[in-house]
């Protein structure tokens, strides 16, 4: 193929959104994935990803999650795939010793916050409102919550496809199965290094996920990959009572009692078991050698956390091992290269980037094209301080 102008490494969330606005806007790209996307060895699978409006991570992030909700349904009318699913999303917490996620001290209250100042849709609930709104529920007293009837889920497997097939009909050319090695300077623009070939190209993207600390060493000081996982309980309860007809995503915040916990409605079906998640900033792990046995201790300790407050059985459908990488604030670092700025980085999404990640795409397109730092991205840039760049 001739020189493409823009070459995106890493075709997961970031990168198949990035290629794909790419090619929406007339650039000649280029997309390179070590594997196969969608796969399941970064950060973008299993089923579904949250997404909300009212973000407790802070109100910077609301732009990127409404243009991306514009974005997956446009794609849904020209591909006919399903994405988006706003089934309601449940945010609720103690009264007492909350713990910070997310990098937000207080998640619950930011998110009320941003809902009231962007006027985005919600309802603050008491212990007995959402008790009787939501019975799939053991609520504690004291507890209050916060509904946002927008919310829901996305399908990030599907997302991903549906994203690299409209690049591919726009006119972007997709490498599978190759690795990307290196990059330097040539003349004006770069000479790019894969396992399989040379490109000379404009532009670089980099969306590698997990593995961006391999890709640029100047960011591994600030970020940190983590295995996660994710397990499907047996419910307790009538049939259609877990069904994304009855019951909203929720997230449960941290506090000196409770670990934090997420999860979705019994998708495809009665049986096959809700989806529920922690979070762990323990032990760092090589993006290369992700662990995907989950133990059946991991899996008791997932059990015992969630049944204080979801009617489930102790029986596990399945499980899966994911991985995330995370920045010391837990907020987004999408910069253009320390020491060329026609090189773009945009990964460490902080295990909260799958929502946002179509409207990121768009944004990098035109940061790329039109050669500037849209204003959306500034609170994302570098602000470790210099000696860690
Ligand atoms: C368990 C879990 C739960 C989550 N829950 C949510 C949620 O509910 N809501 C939400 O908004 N977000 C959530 N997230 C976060 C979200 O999924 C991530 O922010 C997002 O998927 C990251 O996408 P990415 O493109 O950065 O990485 P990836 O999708 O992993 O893509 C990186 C790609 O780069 C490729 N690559 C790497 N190195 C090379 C190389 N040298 N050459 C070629 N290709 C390379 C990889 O093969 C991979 O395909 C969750 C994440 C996890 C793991």
């Amino acid at each position: 193929m001739r020189s493409p102008e823009v070459v995106v490494i890493g075709l997961g969330a970031m990168g198949s959104a990035t290629l794909y606005q790419l090619a929406k806007a007339g650039v000649h790209v280029l997309g390179i994935d070590q594997f196969q996307p969608p796969h399941n060895r970064g950060s973008s699978h299993g089923e579904t990803r949250i997404t909300r409006l009212a973000l407790g991570e802070g109100e910077a992030y609301v732009p990127l999650v409404k243009r991306s909700h514009e974005i997956w349904r446009e794609l849904e009318s020209a591909t006919g795939s399903s994405l988006l699913h706003q089934v309601g999303g449940l945010i609720f917490a103690g009264s007492n010793g909350r713990k910070a996620a997310h990098g937000a001290e207080d998640f619950l209250k930011t998110t009320c916050e941003v809902a009231a100042k962007h006027q985005i849709q919600h309802e603050r609930l008491t212990t007995d409102e959402m008790s009787e709104r939501f019975p799939q529920f053991k609520f504690h007293s004291g507890e209050s919550g916060y509904y946002e009837p927008e919310a829901g889920y996305v399908r990030p497997e599907a997302c991903i496809q549906a994203q690299l097939d409209q690049a591919r009909i726009l006119g972007a050319g997709i490498r599978f199965n190759e690795s990307f090695h290196s990059w330097r300077k040539d003349g004006e623009g770069f000479c790019i290094k894969t396992d399989q070939c040379t490109y000379r190209t404009e532009r670089i993207v980099l969306t590698a996920g997990p593995w961006i600390g391999k890709l640029v060493p100047e960011w591994q000081p600030v970020t940190r990959t983590y295995r996660q996982l994710l397990h499907w309980f047996q419910t307790d309860g009538p049939k259609d009572m877990f069904s994304p007809e009855n019951m909203p995503i929720f997230i449960r915040v941290p506090d000196a009692t409770h670990s934090m916990f997420y999860g979705f409605p019994e998708l495809g079906g009665s049986g096959k078991g809700l989806k529920i998640a922690g979070e762990q900033f323990d032990i760092p792990c090589n993006p290369d050698l992700l662990d995907k046995t989950v133990t059946s201790e991991e899996t008791q300790t997932m059990f015992e956390s969630a049944s204080t407050h979801l009617r489930i059985r102790a029986k596990c459908i399945r499980s899966v091992a994911c991985q995330y990488t995370v920045t010391p604030d837990f907020g987004f670092l999408i910069d253009h290269h320390p020491e060329n700025n026609k090189v773009w980085i945009a990964s460490p999404c902080s295990g909260h980037g799958f929502k946002h990640s179509a409207g990121i795409g768009e944004v990098l397109s035109k940061a790329l094209t039109e050669n500037t730092t849209p204003d959306t991205l500034s609170p994302f840039q570098w602000r470790f301080g210099e000696e860690t760049k």
